[in-house]
């Protein structure tokens, strides 16, 4: 049984204060964090409800209709979410993943990826937008998704089987109608999909191979990723995560497979190949294999605040920079001096912990995975 713990969420966007340096510079994307990483790489969460309750995420006992979830004034909104994009993207950000809780959920979502999709990166470049979705309403919302000009998707899949699938999001959810969603993706003209599975080692590592067979050779790029002690709600232990390494020794015992290069430095997927040449699978070590010395990635929540790793327990406020008459150019040196005092690297921190440590951290469906 979880203990009841409310999560961290910080009321009304009360995060630190970014601090302005007195002596403004032109943005750049020159900026790297005390670890030398560049800012490349921006998550942003669109809402912080979802209709899914995965245990490893949203558990249903901290997460249920008591929960003081954000009101719509406390979002930011779809001009705030592009004013900031674009200022990010002065800074080198060239890949956007809009991500939630459940991003679908947000209403009239494919309005703001059309203003999204107009911004240019520092190379002039369109931005490489990206979504998370958990695949619920795909079918209904794909067609205006690449219509408004997403590029990639990404789906959420735990399973096949409907039980295993319903133990891992505890909602009455049939996985026939993600595999719908799946295929209303790829009807409505989306390639590389991708496909994440969260492995929890005693409840769906049972599905790993019969995922495998049903996306090998589907143009699809199934994702196998450790169960992580994201947020402070989900009960994690060490107990419960099966290693990457030996998922992909079960896969190749019947699939022959091997690795292969990464598209880009700080990619969060290791990539491997089926020998037989039928697709790609890829795994999502963030437990026994970090990636943190690469990692290039900032996340902003639903309600804007900065945060700089995906566990970290506390954020920056820049939804009151947004609402405060502060010009870009202010806003732009807040991040980078905000950017350039970065030190995360939980996961070399997590170490050998085989528990979840004290430490509050910030729920992943706050700020997106
Ligand atoms: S733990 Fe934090 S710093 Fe490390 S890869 Fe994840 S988000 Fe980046």
């Amino acid at each position: 049984m979880v203990e009841k713990v409310i999560p961290i969420r910080l009321d009304e966007g009360r995060g630190l204060t970014p601090s302005i340096p007195g002596q403004l510079v032109t943005p750049n994307a020159l900026t790297k964090d005390t670890r030398g990483r560049p800012l490349r790489d921006l998550r942003i969460s669109v809402t912080d409800r979802c209709n899914f309750r995965c245990t490893y995420c949203m558990p249903k006992e901290i997460f249920d209709k008591n929960y003081p979830y954000l009101s719509h004034n406390e979002l930011l909104s779809f001009e705030e979410i592009t004013r900031l994009t674009t200022i990010f993207a002065s800074l080198g950000v060239e890949k956007i993943r809009l991500t939630g809780g459940e991003p679908l959920l947000r209403k009239n979502l494919e309005v703001l990826i059309e203003m999204l999709a107009k911004i240019r990166t520092t190379t002039d470049q369109a931005l490489d937008l990206t979504l998370t979705t958990n695949g619920s309403i795909l079918r209904k919302k794909a067609v205006a998704l690449k219509a408004a000009g997403l590029q990639r998707l990404t789906i959420s899949l735990d399973g096949l089987n409907d039980e295993i699938f319903k133990k891992m999001n505890d909602v009455d959810f049939p996985v026939t109608d993600v595999l719908d969603g799946i295929a209303a993706a790829q009807e409505a003209g989306f390639t590389n999909l991708k496909v994440n599975m969260v492995v929890k080692k005693g409840t769906n590592d049972q599905e790993i191979i019969g995922m495998a067979k049903h996306f090998k050779g589907s143009g699809v790029t199934l994702r196998f990723i450790e169960f992580m002690d994201v947020g402070s709600s989900n009960g994690w232990d060490m107990s419960q995560v099966l290693p990457s390494q030996e998922v992909a020794n079960r896969i190749n015992a019947i699939f022959p497979i091997e690795p292969i290069e990464a598209n880009y430095p700080g990619e969060v997927a290791q990539r491997w190949r089926y020998v037989d040449g039928s697709g790609e699978i890829g795994f999502i070590s963030s437990v026994t294999q970090t990636f943190c010395h690469e990692c290039t990635r900032a996340r902003i929540s639903t309600d804007g605040q900065l945060y700089l790793c995906l566990f970290a327990n506390e954020g920056f406020d820049f939804k009151t920079l947004l609402r405060s008459g502060r010009s870009d150019l202010e806003i732009a040196n807040a991040i980078m001096s905000t950017w350039s005092g970065r030190n995360d690297h939980y996961s070399e921190i997590r170490g050998s912990n085989t528990v979840a440590t004290s430490i509050r951290k910030v729920e992943m469906s706050y700020i997106g995975g």
